[in-house]
């Protein structure tokens, strides 16, 4: 979902993080070797790997989302013999379906797999205050509107183009290696061989496995990857009648109150020829069908006459897992955990962990000439962190500041209205990169924040007065 995160960084003490002040790494890397030693070694491990005679290095991409999309691209280009493994051709993942601008250019994508730029922006409080924001926004930028199908399936044909075997199978588990350089066998029912109508079980030996398969990851499962704490986020499609859809030409809304979700927000984002409307829970799941009735309720005059085409749900991890490697399998995307908090965002991320983990593997094998070891993949995961971990704990802080009462919403709401707000917000979403702020800005923002939040806790006291 399309992020707002607030360019706090200045007074909630936050910076980069390096792989040794971040709590995400030290959980995955041992803890006995300093880090000089760690990189002399992986460097050392990478060299002296064993070459790979008579093949190239094979590498079995498990999902074909976003991340699997992108890492079996990266793959194939790379020289690595590239399998990818998607249970569902035409599947069409329940997902809000916005991407920022820079994903269009970091992935190359053409410009008619989109279906809307949205360009406004409304944020409405508890009490239905609507604020605009987007006018800072430049002639060119956007923010993307995809439905899923569509993405998903031109990510995994251009990695096919690139090479990669892609193979319409249901993967089922996986046998471990038994030795350093020994092979994963992976069992999978293969749906293209159709001598069963149930498809065949097929088996497939590999080097190196991403798990790329999502929310209910089995790749996480054989690497005993640990669990996450999830949301359950629904939506509903629907198509509603042209002059309404005129409304929602290029403007996507976002509501927010305990009525819609109490940890959440709901939205309606415009799609080709219909809005996606849906919300989400970590904490109230069993209510996850009130706050869509109430996000349609909002939203109700300007559905009117709309029809629903399409209901769907799916898990939004909360956090990463405790482990995303082991050995010569890692996790990317949902099935690492890779969701911001706050916004919900995965599609970028998700595509973006794919390539970072196709490159580790890329350059550990040199073009897949060597065996890879975990050295080389795990230097995807430190990559990953000292880049993204910033982003991650801002979002993370915001919706522990914002979400919690209506007070603090409508406070959040009537901050969205600075345009120095607006300006950090789309600017830190669009380009994914924490943008440097004005000093005098950031402390006019600090002050008038704390003084909103002060103002909404003042209220919410006031309120739980009255209601005693
Ligand atoms: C309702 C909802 C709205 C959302 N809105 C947004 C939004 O607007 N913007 C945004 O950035 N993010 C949004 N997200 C999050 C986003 O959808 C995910 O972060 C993103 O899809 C992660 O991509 P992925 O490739 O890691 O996993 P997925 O997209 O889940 O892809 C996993 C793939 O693996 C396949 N697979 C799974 N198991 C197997 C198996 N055993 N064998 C073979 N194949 C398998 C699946 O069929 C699927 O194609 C939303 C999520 C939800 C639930």
């Amino acid at each position: 979902m399309a992020s707002i995160a607030l360019n706090l960084k200045t007074f909630v003490g936050l910076r980069p993080a390096s792989p040794e002040n971040n709590p995400i790494t030290t959980l995955a890397k041992p803890s006995s070797t300093t880090t000089a030693a760690r990189k002399q070694l992986r460097i050392n491990a990478a060299k002296t790997s064993p070459k790979v005679t008579g093949r190239n290095l094979r590498v079995a991409v498990v999902g074909g989302g976003p991340a699997g999309g992108s890492a079996a691209e990266t793959l194939a280009k790379g020289g690595i013999e590239t399998f990818l493994i998607e249970r569902k051709l035409d599947n069409c993942k329940p997902c809000g379906g916005a991407i920022p601008l820079c994903m269009v250019g970091e992935f190359d994508l053409p410009l008619d797999i989109i279906d809307r730029r949205v360009t406004k922006m409304k944020m409405i409080s508890p009490s239905n205050v609507a604020v605009d924001i987007g006018q800072t926004l430049k002639p060119h930028e956007y923010i993307g509107m995809v439905r899923r199908e569509v993405l998903d399936a031109y990510l995994r044909d251009r990695a096919a183009t690139a090479g990669a075997t892609v193979i319409n199978g249901l993967f089922l588990k996986m046998e471990m290696p038994s030795s350093k350089t020994a092979p994963y066998c992976l069992h999978y029912t293969d749906y293209k061989a159709k001598t069963r109508v149930s498809g065949e079980k097929k088996t497939l030996e590999v080097d190196a496995v991403i798990g790329a398969d999502g929310a209910n990851s089995r790749i996480a499962k054989s690497i005993n990857a640990g669990d996450y704490e999830y949301a359950i986020a629904f939506q509903e499609r629907v198509k509603i009648p042209d002059e309404k859809m005129k409304y929602y030409e290029d403007l996507a809304e976002m509501y927010v109150g305990d009525d819609v979700s109490p940890d959440f927000y709901g939205w309606v984002f415009p799609k080709c020829d219909h809005v996606a409307i849906g919300t989400g829970t970590v904490t109230h799941k069993p209510d996850i069908k009130k706050f869509q009735l109430a996000t349609r309720l909002r939203a109700r005059d300007k559905i009117a006459g709309g029809k629903i085409i399409r209901v769907e749900a799916h898990p939004i991890p909360e956090h990463p897992r405790p482990r995303r490697l082991l050995d010569r399998a890692a996790l990317v995307g949902d099935a690492a955990g890779y969701v911001t908090k706050c916004s919900g965002e995965g599609i970028y991320f998700a595509a973006k962990s794919g390539r970072m983990c196709a490159e580790a593997i890329v350059e550990g094998s040199e073009n897949g000439k060597r065996m890879v070891e975990e050295g080389d993949l795990r230097k995807y995961l430190e990559k990953w962190d000292k880049t993204y971990w910033p982003t991650y704990k801002v979002l993370d802080v915001l919706q522990k500041l914002f979400y919690r009462s209506n007070p603090a919403r409508e406070a959040f709401v009537e901050m969205c209205a600075d345009e120095y707000v607006q300006k950090m917000t789309f600017d830190s979403y669009l380009y994914k990169k924490v943008a440097p702020g004005n000093p005098i800005e950031d402390l006019k923002l600090a002050v008038n924040t704390i003084g909103s939040l002060v103002r909404a806790n003042a209220l919410r006291r006031e309120m739980d007065k009255l209601s005693v």
